[in-house]
């Protein structure tokens, strides 16, 4: 049976680059070596790395514009740890978004190094939106947000002129939508929801940006020596670059971000749209900041419907479905290698699910 895969991450990929990641596991570029076995020094995976960094900056519209593309390793929590070590200056202080667990996440790390200023937050409300008309204090060393809040199904749509350097979370939301991406100083994002497998992490830093704090910085935590390394001080994540190669190959070939976009779009608003109309169902987030990426919704009367919806999706192929074990519900995770198909037997079980109950 054809499985319809919704999980939040580690997410479905394009059917081709399992089918291209299987053989490279068994015979990389015809060098007779696995992917799994073949030295990071090689030749070959010396290419991919390259072409890996050079196809995240061309891909987003920054190439040639003082932009570094690194894939590092720890997930994107790491680069909570990092962010602060590289741009938060000795007796500085720190903006953030506080819009979910995985923002709430990276300010709290930046706690350890100095003034964290929360500019905005939504936990009260159960975090359904995005705070807006943001005080960002213009001495901040920079404003750090989460671009989609993956937990709780909510998006920033519009970034707001922002006087400070700009930082961003993308982990769930990178390659899926277009933005003036150099508006942006720092973007990161762990591959494993929206552009390749767990292992590791796309950051995206502005040079110039670099070196500002008077900080000691450990190798391991300093950027500047990860680009001096060319993302190679210490052994990388390779067979996870490999795929994540794959798939910034694969949007390439299939127009890039402007016509993922659009892809991304259609899925959103039949799912939406179902949620909308269906009385059986409600959505969490409110309207104006609903992610395109994860849709969270809920069983109007739980206890009536849930084990009957619950057995028709499964039954239906899908998987993936139940919301995170923080907040429970249902998220469907629509990122960029789901196919539309997959959102219409979702949206078909929903009226189904109407009909008999
Ligand atoms: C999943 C997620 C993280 C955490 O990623 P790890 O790679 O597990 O550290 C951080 N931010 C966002 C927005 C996420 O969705």
């Amino acid at each position: 049976m054809k499985i319809h895969n919704f999980s939040a991450g580690p997410c479905i990929l394009p059917q081709e680059v399992f089918t291209k990641t299987a053989e490279a596991i068994l015979n990389f570029n015809n060098s007779g070596l696995s992917i799994l076995e073949i030295s990071h020094r090689s030749k070959d995976f010396v290419a991919v790395m390259e072409e890996a960094r050079a196809l995240s900056l061309e891909l987003l519209g920054l190439t040639g514009k003082g932009y570094q593309a690194l894939f590092l390793q720890g997930g994107a929590s790491m680069e909570f740890l990092r962010i602060p070590y590289n741009f938060l200056k000795q007796g500085g202080k720190a903006a953030y978004l506080d819009t979910g667990t995985w923002a709430n996440n990276a300010a709290k790390e930046a706690k350890a190094f100095g003034e964290t200023v929360i500019v905005g937050s939504s936990k009260a409300e159960g975090y359904n939106h995005i705070p807006k008309k943001l005080s960002i204090p213009v001495d901040a060393d920079y404003f750090h947000c989460t671009s989609n809040n993956t937990i709780y199904g909510t998006q920033i749509k519009n970034f707001e002129p922002c006087a400070v350097p700009l930082i961003c979370d993308m982990s769930s939301d990178i390659f899926s939508r277009t933005l003036d991406f150099s508006k942006f100083d720092v973007i990161y994002a762990g591959a494993q929801k929206n552009m390749g497998p767990a292992g590791t992490t796309l950051v995206i830093v502005k040079e110039q940006l670099l070196g500002k704090t008077s900080r000691n910085i450990p190798n391991i935590l300093n950027y500047a020596v990860h680009i001096a390394k060319e993302s190679m001080y210490n052994t990388p994540a390779v067979s996870a670059v490999y795929t994540s190669l794959l798939t910034l190959q694969w949007l390439k070939k299939l127009g890039g971000i402007e016509a993922i976009e659009v892809k991304n779009q259609a899925k959103a608003d039949l799912l939406y749209n179902e949620i909308d109309r269906n009385p059986l169902f409600v959505g969490t987030a409110v309207k104006e900041d609903r992610s395109n990426m994860n849709a969270t919704f809920l069983l109007n009367n739980e206890e009536a419907h849930k084990d009957l919806f619950n057995t028709m999706w499964k039954e239906a192929g899908v998987s993936g479905l139940n919301g995170h074990r923080s907040v429970g519900g249902y998220r469907a995770s629509m990122y960029n290698a789901l196919p539309i198909e997959s959102v219409q037997v979702l949206v078909d079980v929903m009226k189904e699910l109407e009909r008999k109950a």
